[in-house]
């Protein structure tokens, strides 16, 4: 049997790399509440990705959560309905209703337009997620937001690093979560944070990630435990050293599926726009009908050899039972997304993905396209 191929894989720098941090933790006793790998953390972050105020936490659902909590937010906020599932369980678990706009066929991230068409008087905040890195149309979006008085929440989960007109993606809007998971390009196993733009909301939010204490007496309110621990935190210092290695690696394996793919009739690729930067989180082409298969033959092929290519997203949150009985939710209102979550299919990327192996994924595709013959 051929070796698994995931869709991704995280980068695991030597072990003995990692080793000196653990002896810091071991002699100091501080595994966790804010200790210096925290702290160090955050400082080499906003260097890194060009910010001012980080807030790290335990995983990015965590930050999410507490991101709408810190701006009060309540009533019906609109969403996309393509995304990973934690985007719309965020708004759940604070009481909110999601209300679901459809897509735009090209960035595959919410349509502005959608937006404005969905806005009630019970409106009180955006939540848009920068799907595979590609940013939204911030602007348009602000643009909205400030026409109606909303607050504006980006699940930046995909965009470490993203800039767009040199500006980081993670400065648009209220607030950004981004995820540190350990199948996003930048990861602390588990991990996650919250970008805000000035400094008393970031002390409202670590407030709120360590129960609610200002000190030892004072609980400003119904805080939760979301905090990063000196493992996870001492883990991305090291990870961000590599991050140069990480982010070349990642450019050369999608250039590679760009050339060999582009020209498969039936087979779209991802265009991100000349303004802004890419990340290559995830390789995703759409698999339309001029394709001779199916997309989910297509993904049945990759499994019968033991490759995991994900239809990230399939299917969409607004198909999931807790969440396909609101109006919002019929698929006449969200007819792009239900398209392209039947279309997409995300192919492996990751820096140990050698080019044998990239070559084998190719000729899957060009074989079942009928370009090739099949590989043994
Ligand atoms: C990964 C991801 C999350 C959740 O992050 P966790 O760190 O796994 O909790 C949220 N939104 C999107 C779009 C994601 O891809």
């Amino acid at each position: 049997m051929d070796t698994f191929i995931p869709v991704t894989q995280p980068h695991l720098p030597p072990l003995d790399e990692f080793l000196p941090y653990l002896e810091k933790i071991w002699e100091s006793k501080l595994v966790t509440n804010g200790g210096p790998f925290h702290a160090q953390l955050e400082q080499s972050l906003c260097e890194y990705l060009g910010v001012e105020h980080i807030s790290l936490f335990s995983n990015g659902t965590l930050a999410l959560i507490t991101a709408l909590q810190a701006m009060k937010i309540t009533g019906e906020v609109i969403t996309t309905p393509f995304s990973f599932v934690a985007t719309t369980h965020a708004l759940h678990w604070n009481g909110i209703r999601p209300v679901f706009a459809d897509i735009d066929p090209v960035s595959m991230n919410l349509d502005p337009e959608k937006i404005e068409a969905a806005i009630t008087p019970q409106t009180t905040a955006i939540l848009p997620v920068h799907v595979y890195g590609n940013p939204c149309e911030v602007e348009a979006i602000e643009r909205i937001a400030d026409t109606y008085g909303l607050r504006v929440l980006y699940d930046a989960a995909h965009a470490f690093g993203v800039r767009k007109n040199g500006r980081s993606v993670l400065e648009f809007g209220d607030m950004s979560v981004l995820s540190f998971h350990g199948t996003k390009i930048f990861n602390t196993f588990e991990g996650g944070a919250i970008i805000c733009q000035d400094a008393k909301t970031k002390r409202r939010i670590d407030n709120l990630k360590n129960f609610g204490f200002v000190d030892e007496v004072t609980v400003i309110g119904p805080g939760i435990n979301g905090k990063m621990n000196e493992v996870q935190a001492a883990f991305g210092l090291l990870q961000l050293k590599h991050m140069e290695h990480i982010a070349a690696s990642r450019a050369r394996i999608a250039e590679r599926y760009r050339a060999a793919l582009q020209n498969v009739r039936g087979l779209m690729l991802h265009d991100i726009p000349s303004h802004s930067t890419r990340n290559h989180s995830y390789f995703p082409v759409r698999i339309t009908q001029e394709f001779p298969i199916p997309r989910d033959t297509l993904y049945d092929e990759f499994r019968a050899q033991n490759i995991l290519a994900r239809r990230y997203f399939y299917p969409l949150i607004s198909e999931f039972p807790t969440y396909r009985g609101l109006q919002s939710a019929a698929r006449s209102n969200l007819p792009v997304a239900v398209e392209i979550s039947r279309q997409v299919l995300c192919l492996p990327i990751y820096p140990a993905l050698d080019a044998q192996t990239q070559d084998r994924i190719i000729d899957i595709v060009l074989a079942t396209a009928g370009l090739k013959q099949h590989a043994s």
